[in-house]
């Protein structure tokens, strides 16, 4: 075996069980202790203050300067009383992941004296250098010159000594360049309309949050496995690697029993997050060897993803420390399942009422079937918005690779339900309805808690998927800021329900009829002008890619041709109308994503030509050369024909080695001139297509040969190690 392989194997194998450190102490007794809480602010705010921030959290309301100073002050007590040395302002750059900048409490005041000092100035603003973050060109037209403004509605919190304070982060100018802002302005946006709503039915509803319930997918691999992968360490996914013979197709992972590495990791990485209030409650394997999920409890969304960010990070540092590196990564291995994001999203009132929940009586029944109508309504309506949210270039790995959802997106909602509108559909009509077609209507709608009280449809192949209680998007990439798909569908939620709005304002005035007749009327016209996007069938199959395209519904498989739905004039106009990005930053953001895939296939391409070059072939070339050693050594004890006879096998060896290394010399040196011309392209958008459809096609032909060689060439002479060692060495 080469000795960097046996190396790393060896590493492995005598490692010895890490401690868990996670504490034996219940979890409610630790669950958010290092979290700035209702419970910590009660004890360290004054009254006033309190309230304030309070009315922040839940009203939206603005804290002042004063108040600002008491928070910094108390928020500082509690942090010294906790250890904390350092503060931060940790925000959500375009980078996808999170940033940080640690500042000492530590303050000389002169005389050798010093002090810990924290004040509401530090609290609610800092001035990171935003020029060394992704910007999509605004710094170019603007200043380099960023902030980070703090969030009250995301409590602060301590992780490794430093307190942590969510931030947002835009330019000087106040153009957002990060997840934060604009996902807060959707949350705002989707509460203004759906507050609106719910006064047709309940006049006590004065705010409406948005709620998220992520389930995160993940690989573990031992680090020294890791390491000895150039192409995990430097693209997080395994550019070559032919399957191993035995891979997922005994489906005994999935729920199996969890290994006890595993378990450990997982133990401590939890107790972590739930100190920091992050409420994870479930844990499983996943379909794939070495592939896991864990879920929380939903929460409301922005707090929701800012808690996905931190146990991503969690995650990670945790794993180091059990000698294990995290995937994140969408795609990690090629012929297995790969990782996603669920994002279960609906909505709910002050009153405490979720709005995707039937309720006991015709009337909640109604609502629930207005936002549930109203959800389809607004993804039928802008499903290429919504493709464009999840798009990269991992996640493309996964759209329409037949184990995730398709690039296709659609609705599913179950027979019952299914039902349920087409009898809406065929009851309801224009103009005044009779007291009996009421009367017929109301009992209908009284029986959808019964229905889905019995409702047992999972469709795991749907994208966008009804689950009772809450629609699921599933096409979500494992290594997204869910604020992209949340700043989306939130977004376009808030647009319909303000259309439905007016709509049924509009009957009742033009028709005199009851509010209820009207809502019946406009959801019927829903139903059936976003028929097209429901799907009920097999999402994998071949027959819905055909089915799809008879209905008209986009198929854009590759990111930077999903992403051109953020240009589109109707988009703009949507983000701008309801304030959540302007077209400077749409277009920013447009850029910045192109810039991102470009630049992680560009990555991709140049680690699989330099392993080709360098790792593969002077390996396939070594045995190669023990053959032909082997073939003349038999020609010079047997004679050249009989030699040649007994060599039979290795000749044929020999001539498939060179037939593979050429072709793959070839299509590294076609793969360079092709980044070279791509190279060349100025403009972003063209120049990530041309890495798309010219570089990208050669990975399937480089990676095809060296999975061959793999399978012909000597054990002890390949140097990367293998999918069996990687996904089944425990
Ligand atoms: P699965 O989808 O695997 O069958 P569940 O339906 O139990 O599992 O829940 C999955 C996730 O959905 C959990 O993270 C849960 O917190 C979340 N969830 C449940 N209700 C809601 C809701 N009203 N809003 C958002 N997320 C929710
Ligand atoms: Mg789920």
């Amino acid at each position: 075996m080469s000795t960097f392989r046996f190396r790393a194997l060896e590493a492995t194998l005598s490692r010895q069980p890490v401690e868990t450190t996670a504490p034996a102490e219940l979890i409610s007794d630790y669950f958010g202790e290092n979290v700035f809480n209702q419970k910590s602010m009660m004890e360290f705010l004054t009254e006033e203050a309190y309230e304030s921030v309070m009315e922040a959290i839940e009203q939206g309301t603005r804290i002042d300067r004063k108040i600002a100073d008491q928070v910094a002050s108390a928020m500082k007590a509690w942090a010294l009383s906790k250890g904390a040395t350092h503060y931060t302002h940790w925000f959500q750059p375009l980078t996808g992941r999170t940033a940080e900048k640690h500042d000492s409490f530590f303050d000389p005041v002169g005389n050798g004296r010093s002090i810990e000092r924290f004040e509401g100035d530090q609290l609610v603003q800092q001035e990171p250098d935003a020029s060394s973050f992704p910007n999509g060109g605004i710094r170019n037209t603007f200043e380099a010159r960023g902030y980070t403004a703090w969030d009250p509605t995301s409590p602060a919190f301590i992780m490794g000594g430093t307190l942590c304070i969510p931030t947002v982060f835009v330019a000087y100018t106040g153009e957002a360049l990060d997840y934060k802002a604009p996902l807060l302005k959707a949350l705002g946006a989707v509460d203004e309309a759906a507050v609106e709503v719910c006064k047709f039915f309940d006049k006590n509803v004065t705010k409406v949050n948005a709620t998220l319930g992520w389930e995160q997918e993940y690989f573990l691999v031992d680090a020294a496995l890791f390491n000895a992968r150039p192409d995990l360490v430097l693209t997080g996914r395994t550019l070559f690697g032919h399957s191993s013979s035995k891979g997922q197709q005994l489906d005994d992972h999935y729920f199996g029993s969890i290994p006890d590495r595993a378990a450990a990791f997982m133990r401590d990485f939890e107790a972590e997050a739930l100190r920091l209030g992050i409420p994870v409650k479930t844990r499983h394997n996943e379909v794939a060897p070495n592939q896991f999920e864990c879920a929380p409890l939903f929460e409301e969304a922005n707090l929701s993803v800012d808690h996905n960010q931190l146990v991503m990070d969690v995650m990670e540092k945790t794993a180091s420390r059990h000698n294990f590196r995290v995937l994140l990564h969408e795609k990690p291995f090629a012929g297995m399942n790969g990782s996603g994001k669920h994002n279960n999203w609906s909505l709910a009132t002050n009153t405490g009422v979720n709005l995707l929940s039937p309720g006991k009586t015709p009337k909640t029944n109604l609502r629930f079937l207005t936002f549930f109508i109203n959800t389809i309504k607004a993804v039928h309506d802008h499903a290429d918005l919504l493709r464009a949210s999840i798009a990269n270039a991992g996640n493309d790995h996964r759209l329409g690779a037949n184990e995730a959802p398709p690039a296709i997106i659609s609705i599913f909602i179950g027979s019952q339900l299914t039902k349920v509108l087409n009898d809406l559909e065929a009851e309801v009509k224009g103009g005044k309805m009779t007291p009996d077609q009421k009367t017929d209507l109301k009992l209908r709608v009284g029986r959808i808690p019964e229905i889905l009280l019995d409702n047992t449809d999972r469709n795991r192949t749907s994208p966008f998927a009804f689950t009772g209680n809450k629609f699921e998007f599933r096409a979500v990439g494992s290594t997204s800021n869910c604020s992209s798909a949340m700043t989306a569908l939130n977004t376009i939620i808030a647009k319909q329900l303000q259309t439905f709005k007016k709509d049924v304002d509009a009957i009742i005035q033009r028709d005199k009829v009851k509010k209820d007749e009207a809502i019946f009327q406009v959801l019927r016209e829903y139903i059936v002008s976003s028929k097209n996007i429901r799907f009920e069938g097999n999402g994998y199959s071949d027959d819905w890619v055909k089915e799809a395209e008879k209905r008209g519904l986009s198929n854009v498989k590759t990111t930077p041709y999903a992403l051109g739905a953020y240009l589109k004039e109707e988009v703009l106009s949507l983000f701008e109308e309801f304030n959540i990005m302007s077209r400077v930053e749409v277009e920013a953001r447009h850029e910045i994503n192109l810039e991102n895939y470009q630049m992680k296939i560009q990555i991709e391409s140049r680690v699989m030509g330099d392993l080709a070059i360098n790792h593969f072939l002077p390996s396939a070339l070594r045995y190669q050369n023990q053959l032909i050693e082997n073939v003349q050594g038999l020609i010079a004890v047997l004679g050249e024909e009989a030699g040649r006879e007994a060599g039979a096998a290795s000749i044929s060896l020999i001539k498939e080695v060179s037939e593979r290394v050429n072709t793959i010399r070839k299509a590294v040196h076609d793969m360079t001139e092709a980044r070279k011309k791509a190279n060349a392209i100025e403009d972003m958008e063209a120049k990530s297509k041309s890495y798309c459809d010219a570089v990208i096609p050669f990975f399937e032909i480089i990676r095809y040969e060296i999975d061959k060689l793999e399978l012909i060439v000597e054990d002890d002479l390949w140097p990367l190690p293998k999918y069996r060692e990687m996904l089944f060495t425990r």
